[in-house]
């Protein structure tokens, strides 16, 4: 009997061209290909996805709809799979109450301890849950945050009332509120607040006996106060203004009862060993695991061994510098990912398919083989293990490595090489061909124009950091993970007004496409106007020519009263959005709906006009050439999102600006980074300033000028180890690293 695999036969979601292939099962697998090959499409929208839709259809309807919804892939057929576990890059996001210990059940055997050999001895385990009623502190209701006033950004001091020192809405000068204020007699309106009295100004925003002594009426109500009352103190639902006013006019501080341990002021006073719950949930994780080992009371034996044993898988994957009071809300999309792995490798299911997406994001050279040492585990505990990855050390631990290509779109979708990682090597691909080219460093860096300076910063675990970013140069941060590198890059851009180019999601609108987000639908209507000589806003499927029956989107959404909501494609327009009349309309042989089909490079070949294809240019620029026109901008990962952020840059900004990146390589292959580095080049040319935070030894090779952060993660970080050429760096992990 052979292999046991997962055979995939005639596989056609989005990209990919009926593809066969067996993927062993038991294995580590890892694809390759370049960026917009089709390795997400097989591995996510095929593989993960029919695993994931076979699951949910073994559960009762009721069940299925509170399970993540997969629609089934395009292929002929798949066996030999089994359940699927998603690790990808999302952050674990939006629960507040989710920490570092309650999503890797740390926190639970945390609160067992206590409850087992607590001084005074407690009761149930539940005392040490925020989460429950029986442990939660009442002022924060377990959050161990409050959000309150900023009031230090209500007012300009520089300014009178007359001219706007209230900055929040509504209290200008002739606006709602600024009569109650300013025309009462109590304040001068024409003097800068700076020049009032301390009791004045106090009067203005807090109100009370304060003010009273003033003059005021006895209903005066001070702008806090105020502020409070409509924005904090209500139960209403707010409107998208008072959502925004708030994030502006508000920060959150550690609650003032529980100080952010969550827990109540009873079950903060138990301690064990002679510590308090909370101060351990403080401690970073590779010290609280020799902490817990101390604990040598024979009847938690065992609830020490699994809890150490899970501290130090948390500490052996590079997370040994979190705390477990940590929100999970606040971990980067790697730590996220990193943890969710540690989470799997304590349970103990066998026999399960793992997918993770570009494992490495967030890690320095010194921090992937953990990642890798954790891959080679879940495999070794009787798992498939498949993965999406673009770094040379993860392809290296692969027992059986794929590549799909040769090219992107439509120019990629086959399989063009299945082996091992040596066999790679020789085999001619173009994942071949990258990784034996040999990038060198930048011989001749450019000379900065000046320098912008952060001046003692301490933000997370910085230590009074002062350095200077040359402005006119590419500068690269680096670090090993948690070494301070984001927290840097947060204080230029706190200080210094800078551009983030970050991967969050662009255009939330289901009509947005690169056709959208370039600009280029202005003038290809007007292009198809000039052609056909009818009104250019036929040409626009939301207005005048588009499908009446969908509205121009070319799919109609079926809302059912219990099920997921179905998406199907228009009757009327077959998907094409627009009324056959405006379809008969063309430009060397296109209709409009056509070009919608044509990728950014065909676009170019084949629109002949000026002005769109400067548009669509810069897409291609940022090595986006494979992208169709009309794809809806919500399919893009995250690493696409920023290269079109950064096309988008390139046509607007004109002033001389600071950008700031991170990872701008993320979803790159090899053989694209030449376009990055092009990219970036060309914004510097123009006069800006770049610093990016990036792991890839390529990129920081490139470097006009470099920072080196370390030499550890968290406390055992944040202070500059280098700043100069990347030709002069030795002694660091990253200097290690760029002599391998
Ligand atoms: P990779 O993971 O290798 O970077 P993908 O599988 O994400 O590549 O993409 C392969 C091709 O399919 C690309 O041309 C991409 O733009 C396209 N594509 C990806 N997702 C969708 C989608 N949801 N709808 C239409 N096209 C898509
Ligand atoms: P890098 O970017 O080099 O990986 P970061 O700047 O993200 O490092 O993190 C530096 C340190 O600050 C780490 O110990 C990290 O856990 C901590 N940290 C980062 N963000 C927060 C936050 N929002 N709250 C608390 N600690 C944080
Ligand atoms: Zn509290
Ligand atoms: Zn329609």
């Amino acid at each position: 009997m052979g292999e046991r695999s997962i055979r995939i036969r005639g596989a056609r979601t989005n990209n990919l061209r009926s593809v066969d292939v067996d993927v062993p099962r038991n294995r580590v697998v890892v694809f390759v290909g370049r960026s917009g090959s089709g390795k997400s499409s097989l591995v996510f929208d095929t593989i993960a996805a029919e695993a994931g839709y076979q699951l949910n259809e073994t559960f009762p309807p009721f069940t299925r709809n509170r399970l993540p919804s997969w629609s089934r892939p395009d292929v002929a057929g798949i066996d030999g799979l089994s359940p699927v576990v998603v690790i990808d890059q999302r952050r674990i996001g939006g629960n507040a109450r989710s920490t570092v210990g309650t999503i890797t059940d740390t926190w639970t055997y945390l609160r067992l301890l206590f409850s087992r050999v607590g001084t005074p001895h407690v009761g149930e385990s539940n005392r040490f849950s925020f989460n429950d009623p029986a442990g939660m502190c009442p002022t924060c209701q377990g959050l161990g945050q409050k959000v309150v006033s900023a009031v230090d950004r209500f007012l300009d001091l520089d300014r009178s009332l007359k001219d706007g020192a209230i900055l929040l809405p509504g209290f200008g000068d002739g606006r709602y509120w600024y009569a109650r204020y300013a025309d009462i007699g109590t304040f001068d309106a024409d003097t800068p607040l700076r020049d009032w009295t301390q009791q004045e100004r106090d009067a203005l925003l807090y109100g009370g006996e304060q003010a009273r002594r003033l003059g005021t009426e006895k209903n005066y109500e001070g702008i806090v106060e105020r502020f409070e009352r409509i924005h904090l103190h209500t139960s209403d639902n707010l409107s998208q203004r008072k959502q925004e006013t708030i994030a502006r006019f508000t920060r959150s501080a550690d609650c003032p009862d529980c100080g952010g341990d969550r827990l109540n002021a009873a079950s903060r006073a138990v301690t064990v060993h002679g510590h308090t719950i909370g101060a351990l949930s403080r401690m970073e994780i590779s010290e609280l695991g020799d902490e817990i080992r101390g604990v040598t009371d024979a009847t938690v034996a065992p609830v020490v061994a699994a809890l150490t044993e899970r501290l130090d898988a948390i500490d052996r994957i590079g997370l040994g510098y979190l705390h477990l009071g940590r929100a999970t809300t606040t971990l980067s999309g790697g730590e996220s990912q990193r943890i969710r792995t540690v989470r799997h490798l304590g349970n103990s299911l066998v026999e399960m398919l793992y997918v993770f997406d570009e494992p490495t994001v967030g890690l320095h050279p010194h921090d992937v083989e953990a990642m890798t040492a954790l891959l080679e585990q879940l495999r070794d505990k009787g798992n498939s293990v498949v993965v999406v990855e673009h770094d040379p050390a993860v392809m290296a631990v692969a027992d059986r490595v794929v590549e799909l290509g040769p090219g992107a779109g439509d120019r990629g979708g086959r399989l063009v090489f299945q082996g091992t990682f040596d066999e790679l090597r020789r085999a001619g691909t173009p994942t071949a061909e990258a990784l034996a080219r040999r990038r060198s460093t930048k011989d001749t860096p450019r000379t900065a124009t000046g320098a912008v300076t952060v001046t003692d910063a301490h933000r997370n675990n910085l230590r009074n950091v002062t350095v200077d970013i040359p402005t006119g140069v590419l500068t690269v941060l680096t670090g090993v993970a948690g070494s301070g590198k984001s927290s840097l890059a947060a204080e230029l851009v706190a200080r210094h007004d800078a551009v983030v180019i970050d991967q969050k999601p662009v255009g939330t609108s289901r009509r947005s496409t690169p056709v959208t987000y370039t600009g280029v639908a202005g003038p290809l209507r007007k292009l198809f106007a000039r052609h056909s000589g009818v009104p250019e806003r036929l040409f626009s499927a939301n207005s005048g020519g588009g499908c009446p029956d969908c509205g121009g989107l070319g799919t109609v959404r079926t809302d059912l009263a219990f099920m997921d909501g179905q998406e199907t494609v228009c009757e009327t327009c077959h998907g094409r959005r627009f009324t056959p009349e405006v379809l008969r309309h063309t430009v060397a042989g296109l209709s409009i709906a056509d070009v919608d089909e044509l990728t950014v490079a065909e676009a170019l070949d084949r629109i002949p006009d000026a002005d769109v294809a400067h548009r669509v240019r810069q897409l291609d620029e940022v090595g986006l050439g494979y992208l169709r026109l009309g794809q809806p901008l919500s399919t893009l990962s995250g690493g696409e999102c920023q290269r079109l952020k950064v096309a988008r840059e390139l046509r607007d900004a004109d002033r001389a600006t600071l950008y700031v990146l991170d990872e701008p390589t993320t979803g790159l292959h090899l053989s694209d980074i030449d376009t990055l580095l092009g990219v970036l080049d060309r914004l510097v040319d123009r006069g800006h300033t770049v610093v990016v935070i990036e792991h890839n030894l390529d990129i920081v090779r490139q470097a006009d000028w470099l920072i080196d952060l370390g030499p550890g993660p968290g406390r055992h970080g944040g202070r500059v180890l280098f700043q100069g050429h990347v030709t002069d760096i030795t002694g660091t992990a990253t200097a290690r690293a760029l002599a391998a």
